[in-house]
């Protein structure tokens, strides 16, 4: 493992000639040139894939990169790690930092943790961790707060490309008194807000990784992962998709397609959408990109947009696509389940097909994955 800084203002073509070194994951590029600080993807610092083409960024001349090597053994497991870190003997990460990604008109607060566990707590892309918030159990007074899981938003590398952080999607939980329509804070969620509240250096106990359910499989490098998340729901795939398009992972060389449907209220609430339409630029062919968003747009019957109307849009390819063995997986809040299994009924239906034979032939198969809560 190693990194190696290129000097300040260092060239594109440093960047190029780094990126193409044999065990280089990726380049994170910091702009320098004020003009792009008002951007917020370029501004905190881009992270360019080996395998992208680097394009614009390539005609900046002020840049410097840092292009880090990754601890090749993670790519050696042929098991993902189980819950090395159990509740009672959970293991003391730092927060690294603490950004709130939604934007002023989105309702409520969504924040991009990332944690450094110093390569402690290695995980693979699907999986979770759990967070023990600090204090008191208030339902068992005395006793510690439980755990609460919180699937990982990265890469086995970390955002930083090292293998020693782990980030996480986390909405604040806040509690809304029914009658009188007030936030009350003696019942607001207890580990959303400790984590959203976090700052860097501060302590984080955590637990895992968890989790076999979403992990990716990459038997088949050519397969179809159709992928429908609501709100944080984001945070497995935004794994998967920085595994396909921004890594240059040696045993995994995407060339399926990848197909996020994302359900959120309107577009401030859109959580890492300039990530994923670089993709759409980068990789139209292997990379589609839906978003359902319901406070903003109308479904054809004129009610609200939620992903099942995107689903249900799509849903003759989506059915062949599946029919060809295709990976579909769900994740987000548990609510999101019941509309959409109706509508992959109905569109079942429509066809002349048993919803419930299909449903289980996808599950013998492996080929359907959920993860609501
Ligand atoms: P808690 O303190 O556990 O409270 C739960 C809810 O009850 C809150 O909404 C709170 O406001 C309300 N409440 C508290 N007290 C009262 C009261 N007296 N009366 C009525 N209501 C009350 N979440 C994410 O944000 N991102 C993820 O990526 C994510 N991944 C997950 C993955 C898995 C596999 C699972 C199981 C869950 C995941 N979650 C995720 C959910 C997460 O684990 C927590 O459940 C969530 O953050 C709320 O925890 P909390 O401690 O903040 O709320």
């Amino acid at each position: 493992m190693g990194s190696m800084v290129l000097p300040s203002q260092g060239s594109t073509r440093d960047i190029v000639t780094a990126s193409q070194s044999p065990n280089c994951r990726g380049v994170r590029v910091q702009v320098l040139w004020p003009q792009f600080s008002r951007n917020k993807f370029l501004g905190e610092g881009l992270e360019l894939s080996a395998r992208s083409r680097l394009s614009t960024q390539l005609r900046l001349t002020k840049i410097y990169a840092k292009v880090v090597t990754i601890p090749i053994e993670l790519e050696e497991a042929t098991e993902p790690p189980i819950n090395l870190f159990k509740p009672k003997e959970p293991y003391t990460a730092t927060i690294k930092s603490n950004q709130k990604i939604v934007g002023p008109k989105a309702p409520g607060e969504t924040c991009h943790i990332v944690i450094d566990h110093g390569g402690n707590v290695p995980y693979w892309e699907g999986q979770s961790y759990g967070v023990i918030p600090p204090g008191e159990n208030p339902k068992k007074p005395g006793m510690p707060n439980t755990v609460r899981l919180y699937s990982i938003a990265s890469t086995r590398y970390g955002d930083d490309f090292d293998g020693k952080t782990a980030s996480l999607c986390v909405r604040r939980a806040v509690y809304y008194d029914p009658e009188t329509g007030k936030e009350d804070p003696a019942k607001k969620g207890i580990c959303s807000n400790f984590l959203c509240d976090s700052k860097p250096g501060d302590k984080v106990l955590i637990t895992g990784p968890s989790g076999k359910v979403m992990l990716l499989p990459e038997d088949d490098q050519k397969a179809c992962h159709i992928m429908v998340a609501t709100g944080t729901g984001i945070a497995p795939y935004r794994g998967y998709l920085r595994r396909m398009f921004m890594e240059n992972v040696p045993t995994f060389k995407f060339e399926g397609l990848a197909w996020l449907f994302l359900g959120v209220a309107n577009t401030d609430s859109l959580l890492y959408n300039e990530e994923f339409i670089s993709y759409q630029k980068q990789y139209p062919k292997n990379f589609r990109y839906d978003i359902a968003l319901s406070r903003e747009q109308l479904n054809k019957k004129g009610g609200k947009m939620y992903v099942q109307d995107k689903i249900e849009e799509y849903s003759e390819e989506i059915f062949k696509l599946l029919d060809g063995g295709a990976h579909i997986y769900f994740c987000g809040l548990k609510g999101m389940m019941p509309g959409i299994q109706d509508t992959l009924k109905r569109v079942a239906e429509e066809r002349g097909e048993s919803w419930d034979q299909k449903l289980l032939k996808l599950k013998k198969n492996k080929q359907w994955h959920v993860e609501v809560y």
